[in-house]
């Protein structure tokens, strides 16, 4: 079997980007234009991206970590505050409450899905008066949609905002209670939910993230607080204009700007989505009934209906000595994450090993392993030859 396989001619990472002849046109065509920031292709990669995700406004901001900054902004949250997250995320999930010196909690994930569970995300809630808890930032971990219309209905109960992290699915959905595709991202459920463009995701702009509501007044303060808490906007003036250059800055904001040279990438890319998101399924898919054969081998939630795959995770025993037999064969696996609370910085505010043990096992035998657009059926297949070959050692 082996002996039949090609052996790739490039390193396989986990995730890539895919540029192409018109992502380069594209760029270059920016480039020429009277604006490198601050121009029209801003809004027309922000409208472009918001009918994508079916919301009705969109923000685009220069990563995903200014997204989540700038939305913990919006949402006011003020020291002290309480904000509950999944431990089982990228630490940027977390870190946007430390910004504003909220406090971080965390409700442990369904080890079927790497998703945080809500049932333990109502059982925290319940330990407390109502008013304790101001937020929750659900992740689409991997690329499977959070069931936010079930997170919403707990949200209301307990009087919490919601943000969606939508960095692992652009064009990912969840059905909901009566059977509708539901998209990441489409401000029907969440106050606000946010993106990343970074290489490793589905559209790539080198950095780059947006915010996605359907929620005027938090847009029209976005927009404010991505460049300085600068307005311009006569309707929004606190004082009277004396000339034509006239602007207040009204509140303390960043320059979170995303210039128009990574705009015009992301249109372009934009355009490319669903095939890429097509490929992506495809070889899920491919996956899926290759280990359905390997024993040893857990694929993390196969099958599930609008699972945008940012990530294909496996689980299997010898999680460090199949990572390092795949380095050896040019495969670099990687590991979606080591739990927020047990980083260093967030042991130093209180939390433990142990506190959220379903995290902790999902951690010590994840791998994520190479899943991008231009990942071919013979590259596939070549990894999946690699963990059988990993596997049967391991049994013999
Ligand atoms: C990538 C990512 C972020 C941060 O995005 P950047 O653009 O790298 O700042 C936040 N949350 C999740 C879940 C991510 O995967």
């Amino acid at each position: 079997m082996a002996n039949s396989l090609s052996i790739p001619t490039r390193p396989l990472p986990y995730g890539r980007q895919h540029i192409t002849d018109a992502d380069i046109a594209a760029v270059t065509a920016a480039l020429q234009s009277d604006y490198l920031t601050q121009g029209p292709i801003v809004a027309e990669f922000e409208k472009q991206f918001a009918a994508y995700v079916g919301a009705q406004y969109a923000v685009a901001v220069s990563n995903g970590t200014a997204a989540l900054h700038l939305c913990a902004l919006a949402l006011d949250v003020q020291p002290g505050q309480r904000v509950i997250t999944t431990p089982l995320t990228f630490a940027a999930s977390a870190n946007c409450v430390r910004y504003c010196g909220g406090e971080v909690h965390f409700a442990d994930i369904d080890p079927a899905t790497g998703l945080i569970d809500l049932a333990k995300v109502r059982a925290l809630l319940e330990t407390r008066p109502k008013g304790y808890f101001t937020g929750l930032i659900p992740v689409d971990f991997a690329g499977l949609a959070v069931d936010l219309e079930a997170a919403r209905t707990l949200a209301d109960e307990f009087g919490l905002w919601v943000i969606e992290d939508s960095c692992h699915s652009p064009g990912g959905f969840f059905l909901d209670s009566q059977g509708r595709e539901q998209q990441c991202g489409n401000g029907s459920f969440a106050d606000l939910a946010i993106f990343s463009f970074h290489p490793v995701k589905h559209i790539a702009t080198g950095e780059g993230g947006m915010i996605t509501t359907n929620d005027e007044r938090l847009f029209q303060r976005l927009l404010r607080l991505r460049t300085h808490g600068i307005t311009r906007d006569p309707a929004d003036l606190l004082r009277e204009a004396d000339g034509g250059w006239y602007m207040e800055m009204q509140e303390l904001g960043y320059n979170y700007r995303l210039a128009d040279l990574n705009c015009a990438l992301g249109l372009s890319q934009l355009a490319r989505a669903d095939q890429g998101l097509a490929r992506r399924r495809q070889l899920a898919a491919r996956y899926d009934d290759a280990f359905a054969q390997t024993p040893g081998v857990t694929p993390l939630a196969p099958g599930r209906p609008g699972h945008a795959y940012h990530l294909y995770v496996i689980q299997i025993a010898d999680r460090k000595g199949l990572y390092d037999f795949l380095k050896t064969r040019q495969i670099f696996a990687q590991v979606h994450y080591i739990p927020v609370h047990r980083m260093p910085y967030y042991e130093g505010l209180g939390w433990r090993a142990g506190d959220f043990p379903e995290a902790e096992k999902y951690y010590a035998h994840c791998l994520s392993i190479p899943l991008f657009p231009t990942l071919t059926d013979e590259e596939q297949d070549y990894v999946v030859a690699s963990i059988n070959e990993f596997s049967t050692r391991i049994k013999n």
